[in-house]
C-alpha cells in the first residue's frame, strides 16, 4: 500500500509551497487507500522553533490534511540515526575524514584553477590511521561509477553519472546527522512508496538513493513538485506577501477554497476549475502535476474564495465564521440568526473578513452614515419621505420581505415617487450604508423595531 509523508523543517510558517505538497501527499495517500505521515524535520535545532512547529499543526488542520501517523520528530531518533551511521561504518560504506577546513578550500582552490567543479575528491577514503587531535566527521562513500536513475513521475526519469556526486557527510564532527541521512533513515524506516517534495530537493535525490541502496532499501517513487512563482516571475517568498496558511485564514479566506486554490496551482485536469473533496480524490494523479513552475495569483485565489462562498453549505460557513466574529468582536447574539444573514451577503461579500465588516448593521446599532450616501441621500424633503415608509412599515400585520417590499411600493404609489426616490434613503437609513442586501431581506433581517428605529432616528 502507498504511503506518503510531509516533512517540514519548522522553520518558519506552514507556507503556500509546502501546503500544496502537503495537499498532494495527502491526496495521493487518500485516493490509494494508503496512509500519510507528518514528520518534523528539526534536526537543525538552531533554527527550529516551537512556534513554527505549532504553527505548521495549526496549518495543517485548518486545511483538514489529516494523517496516520506523526507527527515524528527528527530531534526524537538521534539514536537511531546513530545506528545506521555505525551500520554503514561497519559495512564499508561510510569512512572518517579527517580534512581540514584550510585543507578542503586548498581542493577546492586547485579544483577551481584546474576549471574543476569543486567537489570531495575522496581522499581520506583510503586513509587507515586517525589524525591526532582532530575529531572527523564521516563521509558517505558514494559509488564512483555507474548512473542513478530517478524515476520522477512528475519529471520522468532523470539520469545522473556518479561521478558527479561525492562523498557526502552524514555525520558531523559532533557526531550528529546531517539533513540527507535523517531523511534517508526516516524514509526507509517509516516504510515511504511515493516522496513527494518540491524540486529544490531534486540534487539531494540522487545521494539518498545511493544512501538507501547501499542501506538494502527499497528505492521510493518520488514525485518532485516544480516551485511556486511570484507575480514577478521570481520564486514565491515573503516578500510576495506569501507568508503562512493561517494569514490566509486571517485575511477571510475559506480553507475549501485555498485547498482548491492550491490543487490547481501547479496540476490540471482538462479546464476544470473547481473540485469538491471528491472530485479531488477521484481525479488527482502525480503524473498530472506540471513539469514547469507555476505562478501564484492572488486574483484566482479571490475569485475561487468567491465561489466557494456562494456555494458550501451554509453550517460550513458559519463554522468557518466564528474565529472572525471573535476576532473582529461582533457580537451576533442579538439579531437575526446569522444563516439568515449569510443567505442575505453571500453572494455579495468578498470573503469572511468583509462580510463580517459588512454585517454589522444587522446586529448592532450605528451612530453615523457612509459620509457620501449621507450627502446623497438626505437631502431636503427626505424626511417626509423616510416618514411616510414608516408608517406603511409600522402598519404591517406581518414582518416578512413580501410585506416589506409592498409596503414599499404602495409608499412609492402614494407620494408618486420611484423607487430610486425612496428606496436608496431608506436603505442608509437602516443601514447606515448604501450597500446591503435586497430592501426586503436587509429590513426583515434587521426586524421591525429595529427598522422603525433607526428610521425614526434618521428623521429627528
Ligand atoms: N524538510 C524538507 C523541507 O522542509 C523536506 C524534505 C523532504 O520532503 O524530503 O524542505
Amino acid at each position: 500500500t502507498v504511503k506518503t509523508r510531509f516533512a517540514p523543517s519548522p522553520t518558519g510558517y506552514l507556507h503556500i509551497g509546502g501546503a500544496r505538497t502537503a495537499l498532494y501527499s495527502w491526496l495521493y495517500a487518500r485516493k490509494t487507500g494508503g496512509s500519510f505521515a507528518l514528520r518534523i524535520e528539526d534536526t537543525d535545532r538552531e533554527r527550529s522553533i516551537q512556534a513554527s512547529v505549532d504553527a505548521i499543526l495549526e496549518g495543517m488542520e485548518w486545511l483538514g490534511l489529516d494523517y496516520d501517523e506523526g507527527p515524528v520528530f527528527q530531534t526524537q531518533r538521534f539514536d537511531r540515526y546513530a545506528e545506521v551511521i555505525q551500520q554503514l561504518m561497519d559495512e564499508g560504506h561510510a569512512y572518517h575524514c579527517y580534512c581540514s577546513r584550510e585543507e578542503l578550500e586548498e581542493m577546492r582552490e586547485q579544483q577551481r584553477a584546474n576549471k574543476e567543479k569543486p567537489r570531495y575528491d575522496g581522499r581520506c577514503r583510503a586513509r587507515t590511521e586517525p589524525v591526532e587531535g582532530v575529531e572527523p566527521v564521516i563521509r558517505f562513500r558514494n559509488p564512483l561509477e555507474g548512473d542513478v536513475v530517478i524515476k520522477d513521475l512528475v519529471k520522468g526519469d532523470i539520469v545522473i553519472n556518479n561521478r558527479e556526486l561525492d562523498d557526502l557527510i552524514i555525520a558531523r564532527s559532533d557526531g550528529t546527522p546531517t539533513y540527507n541521512l535523517t531523511v534517508v533513515v526516516d524514509d526507509i524506516d517509516m516504510g515511504m512508496t511515493h516522496v513527494i517534495r518540491g524540486d529544490d530537493h531534486i540534487n539531494n535525490t540522487p545521494r539518498q538513493i545511493n544512501i538507501m541502496k547501499a542501506l538494502g532499501a527499497t528505492v521510493p517513487a518520488f514525485a518532485h513538485v516544480p516551485m511556486i512563482l511570484g507575480d514577478d516571475g521570481k520564486r514565491l517568498s515573503k516578500r510576495h506577501g506569501a507568508v503562512g496558511v493561517m494569514q490566509y485564514r486571517d485575511d477571510g479566506y475559506l480553507p475549501e477554497a485555498v485547498l482548491n486554490y492550491l490543487i490547481r496551482l501547479g496540476w490540471s485536469h482538462g479546464d476544470q476549475e473547481i473540485f469538491s473533496r471528491e472530485e479531488m480524490l477521484e481525479f488527482f494523479e502525480l503524473e498530472d502535476i506540471h513539469g514547469a513552475a507555476s505562478a501564484f495569483n492572488t486574483e484566482k485565489l479571490n475569485w475561487m474564495n468567491q465561489q466557494y462562498f456562494k456555494s458550501l453549505p451554509v453550517e460550513v460557513i458559519e463554522g468557518h465564521l466564528q474565529w472572525h466574529l471573535e476576532n473582529q468582536k461582533l457580537d451576533i447574539s442579538n439579531g437575526p440568526a446569522l444563516a439568515d444573514v449569510i443567505e442575505g451577503q453571500r453572494e455579495r461579500a468578498k470573503n469572511l473578513v468583509d462580510f463580517v465588516e459588512t454585517s454589522r448593521y444587522f446586529f448592532e446599532d450605528f451612530d453615523s452614515y457612509d459620509a457620501k450616501a449621507q450627502k446623497k441621500q438626505f437631502k431636503a424633503g427626505v424626511d417626509a419621505t423616510l416618514q411616510a415608509t414608516h408608517d406603511r412599515l409600522a402598519a404591517l400585520d406581518d414582518w416578512n420581505p413580501e410585506s416589506i417590499q409592498s409596503a414599499i411600493n404602495a409608499t412609492c404609489e402614494a407620494l408618486e415617487l420611484g423607487m430610486g426616490k425612496v428606496g436608496p434613503p431608506l436603505r442608509l437609513a437602516v443601514a447606515g450604508t448604501p450597500m446591503s442586501p435586497g430592501l426586503d431581506v436587509t429590513l426583515n433581517l434587521v426586524g421591525r423595531e429595529r427598522t422603525l428605529q433607526r428610521i425614526e432616528k434618521a428623521i429627528a
